[in-house]
C-alpha cells in the first residue's frame, strides 16, 4: 500500500464541504498522527497555550493573590459553567464546573437521596462506565439507612421504576458502544415514578445534542477533558435544574459553596442558585485550560458539530464494513450513536496497538472493543477514510501478530 494515499473523490467532497473544516486549525496536531481519541483526551487548542502562559506568567506571576478578584478568577467556575450550558440545553445559572465527574456525581447522588426520604434505591445500568457506580456505593455506604444500588439493562430499566426508587443515574452516550438512551422518555417514566433523575454527559457534551431543559432534566454531570478538549484532568461540570437548586444541598459542603465565604463564620450555610454545589478553592490553571476548547465548541454549535460526528463516523463505518473478524459494536443508526464508534475483534487490544504504531491512535476496552473517537473539529474525513485503510492493512498483513502489541499499559 502506497503511503501517503489520496483522497477519494467522495473523501474529497466531504472535506469540501464540510462547514467546520476551518476549526482544524485551532488545534495542535502532532505530525504522523491520526488521533481518534479524543473521546478520552481531546487535541490541545493552539489558544490554550497562550492563555496558560498568560495566567501563569501575569495572572500568577504578577497580580498573585489580586488576580483572584482583578482577572476573575473568583467567578471562573459559574462563568465557564454558564458558558457550557449553551451547549447542553441549560440556562447559565444551571451550570457550575467543580471539581471531577467522580465527585460531582457524590454531590449529587447524596443531595437528591436525602431529597427523597423513604426511597432506598437508586436505579441504574450495568456495564457503564465503572467510576459512576463506584461513586454510588460509596455515598449510598455513608448514608447508610439501608440504601442501595440496583442494575438494570436498559431495556428493564422502566419496569424497574417503583415507589423505592430515588434517583435513576444513567449515561447518556454509552462510553463503550456509544449508544445513545432516550432522555426525554427516560427522564419522564423516572419522574412520574416519583424519581429524580441524573444523566452523565461526559461522552455527549461537546459532540451531541443536548437538551436537558427540553427533557426537564433534573441533574447532570459530564467531564470536559473529552470532546470539550479541556486537558488533562480538567474540572467537571453538573448541573441542577432551576426548580432543585434551593432544596438540594450538597454533602461536599465547602466554603465555595458558602452563602459567603469571605464571612469566615463557624457554621455552614448553603449559597443561593447553583453555587452551592461548589465545594473548594478552584483550580486555575486546569480551569483556563479549558476555557478555550468550550469557545470553540460555542463557536461551532452543537448542531454542526453533532452532524460532523455523525458523517465521521458513518464514512468509518462504510469503509470498515466487512473486514474479517471485525463486528460493530455501536450502533448503525447514526441517530442512536454517540461520537464514537466501537469495533471488535478477540485480537482487539494488539491490532490498537498496531495501529498506535502506524499512528493511528484509539484505545481499547475489555474484552473486545476497539473505540474510534470522531471529534468534529480536529478530524476530516479524509484523515477517517485514511485510518480505515490502515485498520484494513494492519488486518490483511496480521501486523498485529507481533508479540510488542500483546505487552499491557497501565491505561489502555
Ligand atoms: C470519562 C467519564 C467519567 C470520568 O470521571 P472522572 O471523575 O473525570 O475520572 C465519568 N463518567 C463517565 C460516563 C465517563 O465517560
Amino acid at each position: 500500500m502506497s503511503d501517503p494515499e489520496v483522497p477519494d473523490t467522495e473523501v474529497l467532497a466531504l472535506d469540501a464541504a464540510d462547514p467546520l473544516a476551518s476549526f482544524r486549525d485551532a488545534f495542535e496536531a502532532p505530525q504522523g498522527v491520526i488521533y481518534l481519541d479524543g473521546n478520552s483526551l481531546g487535541q490541545l487548542p493552539k489558544a490554550a497555550v497562550g492563555r496558560l502562559d498568560t495566567v501563569v506568567r501575569e495572572e500568577w506571576g504578577r497580580g498573585l493573590i489580586r488576580s483572584w478578584n482583578d482577572a476573575g478568577w473568583i467567578g471562573a467556575q459559574a462563568r465557564l459553567g454558564g458558558k457550557i450550558a449553551g451547549l447542553i440545553g441549560a440556562e447559565p445559572d444551571e451550570v457550575i464546573v467543580s471539581d471531577s465527574t467522580s465527585a460531582n456525581l457524590y454531590k449529587l447522588v447524596v443531595a437528591a437521596m436525602q431529597a427523597r426520604p423513604g426511597r432506598a434505591v437508586v436505579l441504574s445500568e450495568p456495564g457503564d462506565f465503572p467510576t459512576d457506580l463506584y461513586m454510588i456505593e460509596g455515598a449510598l455506604r455513608t448514608m447508610g439507612g439501608g440504601r442501595r444500588l440496583e442494575l438494570r439493562a436498559n431495556a428493564d430499566i422502566e419496569a424497574a421504576l417503583n415507589a423505592e426508587v430515588g434517583l435513576l443515574v444513567l449515561c447518556h452516550s454509552h462510553y463503550k458502544t456509544a449508544a445513545v438512551r432516550q432522555m426525554r422518555e427516560l427522564t419522564r417514566a423516572g419522574q412520574a415514578a416519583g424519581a429524580l433523575v441524573l444523566w452523565d454527559l461526559s461522552h455527549s457534551g461537546g459532540v451531541l445534542e443536548v437538551d436537558l431543559n427540553g427533557c426537564n432534566a433534573d441533574l447532570a454531570v459530564g467531564c470536559t477533558y473529552k470532546y470539550l478538549n479541556g486537558g488533562p484532568g480538567s474540572p467537571a461540570y453538573l448541573f441542577v435544574a432551576r426548580r432543585h437548586q434551593q432544596t438540594l444541598v450538597s454533602p461536599l459542603s465547602g466554603w465555595m459553596g458558602h452563602a459567603r465565604p469571605f464571612d469566615f463564620v463557624d457554621h455552614y450555610e448553603a449559597g443561593g442558585g447553583i453555587q452551592r454545589f461548589a465545594c473548594g478553592t478552584p483550580p486555575m490553571l486546569s480551569l483556563a485550560g479549558l476555557e478555550p476548547g468550550v469557545d470553540l465548541a460555542l463557536e461551532a454549535g452543537t448542531p454542526r458539530m453533532a452532524a460532523k460526528a455523525r458523517a465521521l463516523g458513518d464514512l468509518f463505518i462504510r469503509r470498515t464494513d466487512g473486514l474479517e473478524g471485525v463486528r460493530l459494536a455501536s450502533p448503525r443508526d447514526p441517530s442512536l450513536r454517540g461520537g464514537h464508534v466501537s469495533l471488535s475483534h478477540p485480537d482487539g487490544y494488539a491490532i490498537m496497538q498496531a495501529l498506535i504504531a502506524r499512528g493511528v491512535i484509539g484505545d481499547f476496552r475489555e474484552p473486545d472493543i476497539m473505540r474510534f473517537g470522531f471529534s468534529p473539529l480536529p478530524l476530516s474525513f479524509a484523515e477517517v477514510a485514511r485510518a480505515a485503510e490502515i485498520l484494513a492493512d494492519v488486518l490483511a498483513t496480521r501486523a498485529y501478530d507481533d508479540p510488542i502489541y500483546r505487552q499491557r499499559s497501565a491505561v489502555t
